[in-house]
């Protein structure tokens, strides 16, 4: 697998103010690891189970890996709060055209 950096903005945002990630239930995820094995931006690490280790590395907006997951173990914010959350880091950074 290739290992990629973080990516460091999103349209001039500081990628790390965007609280963009999955988070995983474990009580309900099956280890199959289709979601480590998956990912090309290196979000998670795979340790008995799946580790989102670089949260920030994940792609705004992108719900590949829930998605993809066969047990709807993975989840995101919604997009209503995604659209809210870019305006309003829009205005706290004014030089930024999205
Ligand atoms: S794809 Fe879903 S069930 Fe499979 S390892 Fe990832 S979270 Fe668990
Ligand atoms: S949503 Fe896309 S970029 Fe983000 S962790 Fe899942 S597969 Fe990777």
């Amino acid at each position: 697998m290739s290992v990629r950096k973080a990516i460091a903005t999103y349209k001039g945002i500081p990628r790390d103010e965007i609280d963009w990630f999955p988070t995983v239930d474990l009580a309900k995820c099956s280890r199959c690891k289709i979601c480590t094995d998956n990912c090309p931006h290196n979000t998670y690490d795979w340790k008995d189970k799946p580790i989102v280790a670089r949260p920030y590395n994940c792609v705004v907006g992108c719900m590949g890996c829930a998605n993809n997951c066969p047990e709807d173990a993975i989840t995101f914010p919604t997009l209503v709060w995604l659209r809210d959350e870019l305006v309003r880091l829009r205005k706290k950074y004014p030089e930024v055209r999205l």
